[in-house]
Formats: C-alpha cells, sequence, structure tokens
C-alpha cells in the first residue's frame, strides 16, 4: 500500500471518511499531564472518526485505557480495572479494548498475556495510529504495536486533532522523552530520548488555539529546561527561555505555564523570561526528590540540597510572588534517619506553597529497583507522616498570608464537592472556592478571605 500522509503523519493507510459515525468511545487516563494530553488527542482522533465520547464504560463501543508505570500502584490499577472490563467484552464481543501509554510500552505483551480480552496494545509514540490500530483488530484481531527508539525530530506527532476537556485551557507538547538518568525512574525507558518540537509548531499551535480561544496554555516536557538541545534555529540552538518569551507573546493569551524543569537545568535565563513576560505565571514546579546529598546522588539528580535552594532563591528574587511547588520521595533505598532529617531541614527552609509527596515504589527496570537498602513500610510510613505534617503547616501559613489581598483568578466551573460553588485558580495556580456561578473560562479578581492548606477561599473584590 503506499505511504500516504495524514495530518502531517506519516500513515500506511489511505485517508477515508469517517467510519464509526453514531459509535461510543470511552477513555480512562492514568497518571500525569502527559498522559492526560495524550487522551484528549486519542479523543480528537476518535471524534474525527465519527465517535462520541461517553462517561459510562457500558454504553461505550471502544474503551482506551491510557496507561502509567510511574509507580507499582498504577499497575495493579491497571490489571484490576482491565479485569472489570472483561465481563463488558464478554456481553459485546464487538467491543474493542485499547491499552496504551507507559505501561503498554515497557509490557506490551505482557497485557495481552494477563488479559486477552484486549484488542490492541500500542506503545507512547503510537498515538496518531489508533483509528488504523483499531481497523487493524477489526479486521485482522488483536495487535501490539510498541514505538522502538528513534531520535528524528520529523517523527514528533506535531498535528493530531485534539479534544479538549476545557473550552480556555490547553497542554501543548514541547519535547517528549528524556535524556536523563535518575534512578527511580521509568520515563527514558518507556518515553525515549528526548525529541523537540520545533519552536515553530510550538507557536503555531499556540497561535491556533487562542484563535479558537484558548487563553491559558501549558507547555509540557519531562525536562523543559533542555527543551531545543536537539534542534537547530538560524544556527543556533532554540533555548527554553526563548520559547517562552515567544508563546507569551501570542496574541489573546493570558496565562502560560509550564511544567517540569529540572533542578540541576534550571537557569537565571528562564526566571529572567519568566518575569519580562506578563503572560508567563510566578509559578514553578521545581521537584526536589530528596534534600539529602547522598541521597540525591544515589538518585542521579546532578544536584546537591545547597544547589537547588540556590536556584529556588534565585527564582524567588527574579520572579516576585513566585508559587513554588514541588515532588518529594521518601524511602529511597538506604535513606537514613540522617538523610530524612536532611528533607524535612530543606523543606523548612524552601517554604513550598506545596508538595506532592511519594512513597517509594520501585519500578521493574530502573537501577534503584536493584539497589540495597530497602526500607520497611512502617519507617517509610512514619517518614512520610511526619513530612506530610510539616508541609501543611507550611502550605497552611503559606496560603493564610494571602488572606485580605486580591489576586486574579480563572474560572474553571462549579466545585466538584458542592456545585453552589464556583472554583477558580490564581496565577500562581492555587485553587479559590467562591460561592455563586460564574462561567467558566472569565478572569475575575477576587479577594481572599479564607485558607487552608491545599485551597484558599474567596469572593468577587469590590
Ligand atoms: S528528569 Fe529524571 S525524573 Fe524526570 S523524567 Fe527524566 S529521568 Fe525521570
Amino acid at each position: 500500500m503506499a505511504e500516504t500522509t495524514v495530518l502531517g503523519i506519516p500513515s500506511v493507510r489511505t485517508p477515508r471518511a469517517p467510519a464509526r459515525t453514531g459509535l461510543n468511545y470511552h477513555i480512562r487516563t492514568f497518571g500525569c499531564q502527559m498522559n492526560e494530553h495524550d487522551s484528549e488527542r486519542i479523543s480528537g482522533l476518535l471524534a474525527a472518526d465519527g465517535m462520541v465520547a461517553t462517561s459510562s464504560p457500558g454504553d461505550a463501543d471502544v474503551i482506551v485505557l491510557n496507561t502509567c508505570t510511574i509507580r507499582e500502584n498504577a499497575d495493579n490499577k491497571l490489571y484490576g480495572y482491565l479485569g472489570t472490563l472483561r465481563a463488558l467484552k464478554t456481553g459485546n464481543p464487538e467491543l474493542k479494548i485499547l491499552v496504551g501509554g507507559c505501561s503498554a510500552q515497557k509490557d506490551g505483551d505482557l497485557v495481552m498475556e494477563r488479559a486477552p480480552w484486549v484488542d490492541v496494545v500500542f506503545g507512547t509514540h503510537n498515538v496518531h495510529r489508533v483509528v488504523d490500530l483499531i481497523d487493524h483488530a477489526d479486521e485482522w484481531g488483536p495487535i501490539t504495536e510498541i514505538w522502538e527508539e528513534t531520535s528524528a525530530a520529523e517523527d514528533f506527532p506535531s498535528y493530531l486533532p485534539t479534544q479538549r476537556q476545557t473550552a480556555h485551557s490547553a497542554w501543548v507538547t514541547i519535547a517528549i522523552g528524556c535524556d536523563n538518568s535518575c534512578t527511580f525512574c521509568i520515563v527514558p525507558a518507556v518515553r525515549g530520548k528526548e525529541i523537540s518540537r520545533r519552536v515553530g509548531d510550538v507557536v503555531g499551535e499556540v497561535r491556533a488555539l487562542a484563535n479558537e480561544g484558548v487563553t491559558e496554555v501549558t507547555l509540557l516536557g519531562q525536562n523543559v529546561n533542555s527543551y531545543g538541545r536537539d534542534l537547530e534555529l538560524n544556527g543556533r540552538r532554540p533555548v527554553f527561555a526563548d520559547l517562552l518569551r515567544q508563546v507569551g507573546a501570542v496574541e489573546g493569551i493570558r496565562r502560560v505555564r509550564y511544567t517540569s524543569p529540572h533542578p540541576k537545568d534550571f537557569r537565571e535565563d528562564v526566571a529572567t523570561a519568566m518575569a519580562d513576560t506578563p503572560t508567563v505565571c510566578e509559578q514553578l514546579h521545581l521537584p526536589l526528590q530528596s534534600g539529602s546529598d547522598r541521597v540525591l546522588a544515589a538518585m542521579h539528580r546532578g544536584y546537591n540540597a545547597e544547589r537547588f535552594l540556590h536556584r529556588l532563591a534565585m527564582a524567588r528574587d527574579i520572579v516576585p510572588g513566585l508559587s513554588v511547588s514541588t515532588d518529594i520521595i521518601v524511602g529511597f533505598p538506604g535513606e537514613t534517619e540522617e538523610d530524612f532529617a536532611a528533607t524535612l531541614a530543606v523543606v523548612a527552609e524552601a517554604r513550598f506553597d506545596q508538595a506532592f509527596t511519594f512513597q517509594f515504589s520501585p519500578r521493574p527496570g530502573t537501577a534503584a529497583a536493584e539497589m540495597d537498602g530497602r526500607l520497611s513500610k512502617e519507617v517509610v510510613q512514619e517518614r512520610f507522616d511526619r513530612l506530610v505534617e510539616l508541609q501543611t503547616s507550611i502550605s497552611l501559613e503559606r496560603n493564610q498570608a494571602m488572606v485580605g489581598s486580591v489576586h486574579e483568578v480563572l474560572v474553571e466551573g462549579p466545585s466538584k464537592k458542592d456545585p453552589a460553588m464556583t472554583t477558580a485558580r490564581t496565577r500562581g495556580n492555587k485553587p479559590v472556592h467562591a460561592a455563586g456561578q460564574f462561567a467558566p473560562g472569565t478572569y475575575l479578581d477576587f479577594e481572599i478571605t479564607g485558607a487552608s492548606p491545599h485551597h484558599l477561599r474567596g469572593k468577587v473584590a469590590s
């Protein structure tokens, strides 16, 4: 069959009219924002094939599980959920079940072995093939298609139709994969080497989004600071700071966020671009992982506690009002009480607005999974509780300090817990709940009237 191109994506199929008009699809997403964004693209592709989204797996003709393998319980969740889908498949043999994402990439054959009622397993770089793969499964039966290492920028699936969860906010991928080798992390194995997307493609997508009414974009990459190292533009390598300025200048865009920078690569030029570009929000997610130099070295993080704190202080100096979140792993192999005390000390000094805290979970295929010195569950839990207690008190203090001040918020919609309330978000990415209904996507000034560790309360400023 002749090779053709659909929406810039090489395909071996001839483009055709939508073939599944009237059928329903259901997507369940596990894991990070990168997966959320991939699910939006899968949704866009299925909708372009005529299908309609349903929130009920029982009503679906196609079910897609977009998986995560960062933690052990993510795999457990996947196989648990696949177990529940078995009955649906027995009742409706025409149902197509697809498994994509990182678990699929890592364990393609295993997924088919453990859940033979699955029709399609596809890898992290095969999202654009999802409709072709369903067609294949229709004609020929179950199929596994896993991506193999490539480093060509041409292979970046840049132009895919996307069905976004909200009309006003969008994710924009700027790079996929990662060239680092953190010993606890499976991402380089399942997402491959870093491939940056061309500046023009990123800015072009942001312009197109702005034309559709999007006002907030979040740039996504595993390590945004190394963006562009594999590209050349006018004889030089584009850098993330320049990209940030260009995206921030797109007409119609009011908020730019990004995630995640790596502390070892986070430099003044990015902080300065943040401060110089009014649309770039005063928000930074800087993953600490541990406050112990010994553990950081064992993790291959490429910085020590002093350097981390120095970079954080630099960012806060340059970007006034910066809100900072972080990730921390408790119970890395060999972590001593002294190491953990060093983490608590850095957390106390850094005064993060928010921390995402995790208990170490060995991922097969990572160096840390082979390390000696695993800690007992009880020790890890006890340290974890102490860390959460400290961070919760800091988060509360930082939020309380905002009471009485006025902040621009972007309305997300009715609160999930209480539909009589509205949830909105500050530029620092803090959720604010307020009584009443406000249209999603509108910008308002809220006076902050109350604080708890994980959210604020507010009202329209008079
Ligand atoms: S920087 Fe480290 S933790 Fe982040 S994706 Fe790369 S290897 Fe994983």
